[in-house]
């Protein structure tokens, strides 16, 4: 049994069992669905507050917001032209769903706006990681190889990058 992000509670239950056993499971774990449901709004919380410090609602908002990070994050990518790749396109947007996407087909990379909020090593991380997917798009045996040649610390920052943005 697991409570889904929208609070809602699923249950897997084994073939064979009846409606009414798995009505009284749950009924029987009525306390822990009400405790774990707090933890997962709690956790909703926190996340939204998180990304709510860096307000990305105007054009003027994120226009600044993309100009900083740019700032940011280009002196990153000719650092990193030792990789032996470079971009086509890269692009800034407010997502929250990620942190960096890259198009294998066409070489561009899109970094999240919200990677103001992170410390700049975790950043780092960030550019490392999508242009090592030019290279190599899955997360195989062979990229994580690739992380460790040029960005030895990846396994620390992402630790890092999930406490700063309460992503579990
Ligand atoms: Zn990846």
């Amino acid at each position: 049994m697991r409570i889904v992000k929208n609070g809602d509670v699923h249950v897997s239950a084994p073939f064979g069992m009846s409606r009414r056993e798995v009505d009284a499971f749950i009924a029987q774990h009525q306390d822990w669905i009400v405790e774990a449901r707090k933890k997962t709004a709690d956790r909703q919380k926190q996340r939204t507050d998180f990304f709510h410090q860096l307000p990305l609602t105007t054009k003027a908002q994120k226009e600044a917001a993309t100009e900083r990070l740019r700032a940011q994050v280009e002196p990153m990518i000719h650092k990193y032209a030792i990789i032996g790749v470079s971009p086509s396109v890269v692009s800034y947007k407010p997502m929250i769903s990620r942190w960096g996407l890259c198009q294998v087909k066409d070489h561009s990379i899109c970094f999240s706006l919200y990677l103001l909020l992170l410390p700049d090593w975790c950043v780092e991380h960030v550019v490392v990681h999508e242009l090592c997917h030019l290279i190599e798009p899955s997360h195989n045996a062979h990229f994580h190889s690739l992380m460790d040649r040029f960005f030895p610390r990846w396994r620390e920052a992402r630790k890092e990058t999930r406490r700063v943005a309460k992503a579990v």
